[in-house]
């Protein structure tokens, strides 16, 4: 652990976040955020700039999905209790506002760093969102958060080009089809293959800019570095981003529940490490990192651990 700090690292976190309800037994759960919080108290964090998540606004929903699914989803939220969206998807009174404050977050993140307040962010909101596609609520998933933060970056920025690099252990089908013919965002996924949601083999390439990178079951530290290596860091130096986005899921850790990929905290340090070079090259440090899954609340927690202190730590 490094004793000193060399970037400015925003923190965007809020209760609301809590107040996304899911059924008792459901891996998507408020729990994970506590223990994200707790983790982060230590006295190693004491440098992490601590914000408050804004409020986004509904406008911006519309950067990535149609007015439709918009109104499908407010038409979705309950007025008390569960309303099921989908098999795995629930929605409870405060999940619009949660889902609207984790795009604000997300948009103040980008916002952030194009105005140089800080080098990097990392926004601990859900629900999480790169299951959901333009048209579709999905796997936990209501709005694309960081396909609307990348939209956000280029029309209030003006970021020519916007790389989305996702190490959560699912494939994000969501992401995959909001930029699927769109070549000025690049998506780049290491996930589990075959596991939910079915897509992300390697021959899914959109307008050349989806580089998608499958692990077999029981893949190691060791072949994640490798596909993160030569199909990931490779497309984003031919890619140049202006910004990297990153979909962070933390569910490839061994302990998780929901997948058999035995990634440990140092490998997502590792893989932090190696964004943040190309950030530094490309972005002029320009990096923001959204919480996606991860399910095994140690798990889980140590892992955000591990890559906060590598953004802060550089
Ligand atoms: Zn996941």
């Amino acid at each position: 652990m490094g004793q000193y700090h060399s970037m400015t690292t925003r923190l965007y976190s809020h209760s609301i976040y809590l107040q996304h309800l899911t059924p008792d037994g459901h891996p998507e759960r408020p729990d994970r955020l506590r223990a994200i919080e707790r983790v982060l108290e230590d006295e190693a964090f004491q440098y992490l700039d601590r914000c408050e998540a804004p409020d986004g606004d509904e406008a911006s929903i519309l950067l990535a999905h149609p007015e439709e699914h918009r109104e499908r989803v407010r038409q979705c939220i309950p007025h008390e209790g569960l309303a099921r969206v989908d098999a795995d998807t629930t929605a409870s009174p405060l999940s619009w506002q949660a889902a609207l404050t984790a795009i604000g977050a997300a948009n103040a993140a980008v916002d952030d760093v194009f105005s140089r307040d800080v080098d990097n962010v990392f926004v601990a909101a859900r629900p999480p969102g790169h299951h959901a596609e333009k048209d579709k609520a999905m796997g936990f998933c209501f709005f694309n958060t960081a396909a609307i933060a990348a939209r956000h970056a280029q029309k209030k920025h003006g970021a020519e080009r916007v790389a989305i690099v996702d190490w959560d252990v699912h494939h994000g089908n969501g992401t995959q089809d909001i930029f699927w013919d769109d070549p000025s965002v690049l998506y780049c996924s290491t996930h589990q293959m075959p596991l939910y949601p079915g897509t992300g083999a390697k021959d899914e390439t959109g307008a050349g800019n989806i580089v998608n990178a499958p692990l077999s079951a029981n893949a190691d530290g060791h072949q994640f570095r490798e596909a993160f290596r030569s199909r990931v860091l490779t497309a984003l130096d031919d890619f140049r981003p202006d910004l990297i986005i990153i979909s962070a899921g933390f569910d490839a850790h061994h302990r998780d529940p929901l997948a058999e990929i035995n990634l440990t905290e140092d490998d997502f340090d590792w893989a932090t490490a190696q964004l943040m070079e190309r950030a530094g090259k490309f972005a002029d440090n320009r990096l923001v990192s959204l919480l996606e899954g991860g399910y095994d609340l140690h798990g889980l927690a140590f892992s955000v651990a591990a890559h906060v202190r590598r953004l802060m730590n550089g």
